[in-house]
């Protein structure tokens, strides 16, 4: 039987950050051998926000796909390239642009809360409104069945699929699956200030790291704003290093939770042990990275290898989407 086919991407604005190991990149290492998988770095979307000032781009590109590989995707089983390696991703964002309603776009939450966020950005383009649309038709061009993400991404998936159903029955044809969001157990992770952790906000604790960093943010993280001296009970459920331990430390949690609520232990102490169990967990993963980072030409190459592969995929596919659409051969 032929596997299913998912897709996601991340955009190369910096190192990847503990909430994008944790929300997604460790869903597709777990699916990269039940499914057919493309994974790609999105380059073209991260120019929506960094279009001023693409210099680092092309280093960006590397280190991530170097933080993909260290933290265990396989690139004989998945397939791995650039967005503006394959052009196919820019001729279906246009075709799809044709019947998009402006109204779809403007609605979707994350763009206003973008806009809100990055206000010392100028993002009142065109290309900022169709990031939504782009993210279709990187999804749809490979007529993905289910995309792993994290949970801000849903209205995205969201807005695919309505555009998936209006293709289809434009012209008259089930062509598109509807895709599917696929969340990993972490739906979202905070970051160090208690808001969703992410590279745009400068709230994050990158992959790469190192134990003095990471010791150092771990010390920065909101606690229980209620608790003022170290032997008041705390509230763990307010408290963005007890949600780390959660997933950094889960067989403890329990016992970091009671220890807690009964005052028996400080904020300072209990973000000791949070950080030396971050520091650990990172520590393989950095060392992968440092052998990788000397591989530059065996980066290059699995891009260019994935490249061939998704373009065979995304040129079949197009070919159909151009006759549905009466633009094929005279
Ligand atoms: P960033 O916000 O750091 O720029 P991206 O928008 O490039 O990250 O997201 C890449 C992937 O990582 C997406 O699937 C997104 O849902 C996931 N992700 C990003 N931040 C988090 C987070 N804090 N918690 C869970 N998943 C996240």
């Amino acid at each position: 039987m032929e596997k299913k086919t998912i897709f996601s991407g991340m955009r190369p604005t910096g190192r990847l950050q503990l909430g994008n190991l944790l929300g997604a990149l460790d869903n597709w290492i777990k699916l990269q051998d039940k499914y057919r998988c493309l994974f790609c770095v999105v380059d073209w979307h991260a120019l929506t926000t960094a279009y001023e000032d693409p210099a680092l781009l092309k280093e960006n590109t590397y280190e991530m796909v170097i933080d993909w590989l260290a933290a265990g995707l396989d690139p004989e089983e998945s397939i791995i390239f650039r967005q503006s390696d394959v052009k196919e991703h820019a001729e279906l964002h246009l075709l799809l642009s044709m019947f998009t309603p402006l109204s779809w776009l403007e609605r979707v939450p994350t763009y206003k809360d973008q806009l809100q966020q990055l206000k010392d950005k100028n993002l009142s383009t065109y290309g900022f409104l169709g990031y939504p649309l782009l993210m279709a038709a990187d999804i749809l061009l490979y007529r993905a069945e289910a995309v792993p993400v994290g949970e801000d991404q849903i209205p995205h998936i969201e807005i695919t699929r309505e555009i998936a159903r209006r293709f289809n029955h434009l012209y008259q044809k089930p062509y598109f699956p509807e895709p599917e969001t696929i969340l990993n157990k972490v739906k979202v992770l905070p970051g160090i200030d208690g808001r969703k952790m992410s590279k745009s906000y400068g709230n994050t604790i990158s992959m790469s790291d190192r134990p003095d960093e990471v010791r150092k943010k771990v010390r920065q993280m909101i606690t229980d704003p209620g608790r003022v001296r170290k032997n008041d009970p705390g509230n763990p459920s307010v408290c963005t290093a007890f949600t780390f331990h959660g997933v950094f430390n889960a067989e403890e949690v329990a016992s970091v939770e009671q220890v807690c609520r009964r005052g028996e232990i400080g904020c300072v102490e209990c973000k000791k042990q949070l950080a030396e169990r971050l520091v650990s967990y990172l520590e393989p993963i950095y060392e992968r990275r440092q052998a990788l980072q000397k591989e530059k030409n065996y980066i290059r190459e699995i891009l260019a290898d994935g490249a061939k592969r998704a373009s065979a995929l995304a040129a079949e596919n197009m070919a159909e989407i151009r006759e549905l659409m009466n633009l094929g051969q005279l």
